[in-house]
């Protein structure tokens, strides 16, 4: 027998993760020239990593032979000052994709089951997986979440359901009330793991404090990234919210090392760079305009979004993606996702934008 079946079977059942295609993959394979090439493939942050977070990694490089505070103290102190909750109830991620595996790994036990909509992230389901636990994948209501249907879809052995608000890959948004009245609903024994990973992009208008809710609902656990606004996704960095009881079993599941010296330094930084924080949004607002009024011109469907993304119809998706890549323009093909029509681009700068829009007017053509 070979050693590949001993793996379990709910283990070889899994379809592997695909990410955004890198810049220097692209080059190779097209023999293009990096410097020719935008990526506008996986929501990273245009405007770079935050000079403060630049600054405090620099400071920490002469200290690599050291491991790193294993509990995150300062980072987690920061966290604590800016959210107004115990350091007691964070569990920091090596990126915000960890922080969903530990929730499962200490919560939703093999032969269990997690709850999450169509068209939501991909590592709900991977996580669900990778534990042996069944997922229940709840059909979208208008590319969203439909919370009615997956408060229904609760089952008797569900330990969590995933919700994303802004969702990715759809961008779609729900508002802080359906989802208070959600967790109303939901048993107080089951896990609903909040992610919001690009929460800091919504306007002022659709702010909700779903940290506050925690309290009310210790079932809630909050999940953060500091891979999207905050410009630091090569450095995996994440962390989620919970109450005390649910963070302290995240933890004991954790890798001793998972968040590293470097990750540390930068996110307590970048935590607190107002500055380009701001810089961040008003950019992502203004080139989200921008990719509208273009995909409007190009008479192209989509789907609202409140994020740093837009979906986007284009019917023949593998197409059209292939011939954005033969101009050096990288977006996100979601057929993985069951939506083979769509394609996902990445509000960039605005001369990215620009180039990303007049490559597409190209490849629209065939
Ligand atoms: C990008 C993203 C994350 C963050 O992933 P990291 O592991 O923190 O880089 C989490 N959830 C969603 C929905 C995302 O789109």
């Amino acid at each position: 027998m070979s050693i590949a079946l001993r793996a379990p079977e709910y283990i070889r059942r899994i379809s592997p993760y695909i990410p955004g295609k890198p810049i220097s993959e692209l080059a190779r394979e097209m023999a293009l020239d990096e410097a020719t090439i935008i990526k506008l493939a996986s929501n990273e942050n245009p405007l770079g990593v935050s000079p403060k977070a630049r600054e405090a990694m620099a400071a920490v490089i002469s200290d690599l032979a050291r491991y790193p505070d294993g509990n995150g103290f300062a980072l987690k102190q920061a966290l604590s000052r800016k959210l107004g909750v115990g350091v007691d109830q964070f569990v920091l991620g090596n990126g915000s994709n960890d922080v969903l595996e530990l929730a499962a790994r200490a919560f939703l036990p093999a032969g269990g089951s997690a709850v999450y909509s169509q068209y939501s992230f991909a590592v709900y389901s991977l996580a669900t997986q990778s534990v042996g636990a069944r997922g229940i994948e709840v059909p979208a209501r208008f590319f969203g979440h439909d919370l009615a249907a997956m408060a229904d879809a609760v089952a008797p052995d569900t330990h969590i359901v995933f919700l994303a608000n802004p969702n990715n890959p759809t961008g779609t948004f729900l508002p802080g009330k359906l989802l208070e009245s959600f967790l109303e609903n939901v048993p107080g024994n089951v896990m609903v793991l909040l992610d919001e990973a690009y929460n800091e992009y919504l306007p002022p208008e659709l702010r909700y404090d779903s940290v506050a809710w925690i309290a009310r609902f210790p079932n809630l656990v909050v999940s953060r990234t500091f891979s999207k606004i905050y410009g630091l996704a090569g450095l995996r960095i994440g962390y989620a919210v919970a109450s005390p009881a649910v963070a302290d079993l995240m933890n004991r599941v954790r890798a001793p090392f998972n968040a590293n010296s470097v990750a540390l330094a930068a996110a307590e930084a970048a935590l607190n760079d107002d500055e380009f924080l701001q810089r961040s949004y008003v950019a992502n607002r203004a080139g989200m305009a921008q990719i509208i009024k273009g995909l409007n011109a190009l008479n192209l469907e989509h789907i609202p979004s409140a994020g740093n993304f837009v979906t986007f119809r284009v019917g023949d998706g593998a197409g059209v993606n292939l011939r954005l890549l033969q101009q050096g323009v990288i977006v996100r093909p979601i057929g993985s996702y069951g939506m083979p029509e769509w394609l996902r681009v990445t509000v960039g700068l605005e001369a990215e934008n620009a180039r990303f829009l007049e490559a597409l007017a190209v490849a629209l053509k065939g």
